[in-house]
């Protein structure tokens, strides 16, 4: 399947892996928007948070599960979640991807939307 993330998954395309189990791979993401700005993935390919559903949600439980740890052994108190569906949303890769990002004080309402 021609999907960049299922090819960072595999290793074909390099990466900087933060964390990696069974189900999820996370990766500093290569135009951070803040000090810290990771991508969680699940390793099986979704393509948007449309399609998931009550088979393959256990990937999505497991994603928060990780960014949880990920905070917590990288002392990150406080942080953002992001999930952009479709193309009005901005979503770009179409393999289902969760932005974490910290480091800085982060606006809320119109002043995040750019
Ligand atoms: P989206 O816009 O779909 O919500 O997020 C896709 C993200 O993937 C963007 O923030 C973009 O910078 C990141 N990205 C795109 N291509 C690559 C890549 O080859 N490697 C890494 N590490 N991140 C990428
Ligand atoms: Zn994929």
């Amino acid at each position: 399947m021609d999907c960049l993330f299922c090819k960072i998954i595999a290793g074909e395309i390099p990466s900087a892996k933060v964390y990696e189990d069974e189900f999820v791979y996370a990766f500093k993401d290569i135009q951070p928007i803040a000090p810290v700005h990771y991508l969680f993935v699940p390793k099986e390919h979704i393509c948007c948070a449309k399609k998931i559903t009550a088979e393959n949600s256990g990937s999505v439980a497991k994603i928060f599960e990780s960014i949880a740890k990920v905070a917590a052994d990288e002392n990150i108190e406080s942080y953002r979640v992001i999930n952009n569906c479709g193309e009005d949303a901005g979503q770009s890769v179409m393999h289902l991807h969760f932005h974490l990002l910290a480091g800085k004080k982060m606006g809320w309402g119109e002043q995040s939307l750019g």
